[in-house]
């Protein structure tokens, strides 16, 4: 399959031999959950974005945000990032022979993640302050530098987002409800953006943790915690479009805990066999927790692969079995 920009240019602000920044992302697997739409008494499908090139959705921005860059002469990227963004960035830059610097919130980015920016060879740079205060420094800093900023604010991102609705409605012919972790709120924006452009309307239910839910609150949150650190957010960039979004298609926006976002992720790896991230495990933990509330077929969006963070799954799990190499402590060991 050719990446998203060569699939939909009709659809995307690309002209023919506009430049292409490209690892073949989108096309991702969407996946009928047999337990989770039995406990739910409805048809849940998965849309594994987890494994995109980088391993989460992000790249379906990445890769219009960094062929728009190269179209516009800039020499090098910045982003503010939970840890996807930087990843992503990271390597679409790579790719692109651009210069990238990331700014992380210091210590609340996965494992895998930093590791991945560090490998493109992105500047990472770790702020001592949450993602909002790097966000609203990554903007200041734009003002100022000529460096293309590739957040979900630059509308390109949002633009190659919006792919992920044309894939689903290409594989289901209807669709009556969208589950999504909401974080600053870029792709809920961007699949109500894709879903308007092919005239079709599901309801759009938006999951935030319960510590770190701006929208359902009503009000910014300074200090946002959960355990989900890709929706760490406390004052999301498209607040308004998201509520919108969510308000014109007779959606919702409601929180989960962490302690339900950590059930559902377990539940997806040891039932329905797919590992993800724990803050895309929300969409799954909100439609467990809430309910399909009348739609009968529903997909959720599992936004970001669960090997990105190691360390939290790793937590969650019984240890390992050790074992003297002979043949009867591996027979009581395999049978217990
Ligand atoms: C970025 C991200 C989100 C949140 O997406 P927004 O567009 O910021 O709302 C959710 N899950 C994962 C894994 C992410 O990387």
């Amino acid at each position: 399959m050719p990446g998203l920009i060569e699939r939909y240019r009709d659809r995307l602000p690309f002209a023919d031999g506009d430049p292409v920044v490209t690892l073949g992302e989108g096309d991702t697997p969407l996946v009928h959950a047999p337990h989770i739409s039995e406990l739910v008494d409805t048809e849940v499908w998965l849309k594994l974005d987890g494994t995109n090139p980088t391993g989460s959705f992000k790249d379906r921005g990445m890769t219009c945000a960094l062929s728009a860059a190269v179209r516009e002469g800039a020499k090098a990227v910045i982003c503010a990032s939970t840890g996807n963004t930087a990843a992503s960035a990271a390597a679409y830059a790579a790719r692109a022979d651009l210069t990238c610097a990331v700014i992380v919130p210091e210590g609340k980015i996965a494992a895998g993640k930093l590791a991945q920016a560090l490998m493109h060879g992105a500047r990472v740079i770790a702020l001592r302050g949450n993602f909002d205060q790097a966000l609203t420094l990554v903007r200041a800093l734009t003002d100022r530098q000529p460096i293309a900023l590739v957040n979900s604010v630059n509308r390109f991102r949002l633009e190659g987002q919006k792919t992920g609705a044309f894939e689903i409605m290409e594989q289901l012919d209807t669709l009556d409800g969208l589950c999504i972790p909401v974080g600053n709120a870029g792709n809920i924006t961007a699949y109500w953006k894709g879903f308007n452009e092919l005239d079709v309307a599901p309801r759009l239910f938006g999951f935030q943790a319960e510590g770190a839910a701006p929208l359902v609150l009503g009000k910014r949150v300074d200090q946002p915690e959960t355990i989900a650190s890709a929706i760490r957010i406390g004052n999301p960039a498209r607040w308004e479009e998201a509520m919108e979004a969510m308000t014109a298609s007779r959606g919702m926006v409601r929180a989960v805990t962490d302690a339900e976002i950590l059930a559902a992720y377990r539940l997806l790896a040891a039932r329905e066999g797919v590992f993800c991230e724990p803050a895309s495990a929300a969409s799954v933990a909100g439609l467990l927790r809430y309910g399909a509330d009348g739609a009968r077929r529903v997909a959720c969006i599992l936004t970001g692969h669960g090997l990105k963070d190691p360390d939290t799954a790793l937590h969650q799990v019984g240890g390992v079995i050790a074992c003297e190499p002979n043949l009867s402590a591996v027979e009581e060991a395999v049978l217990g």
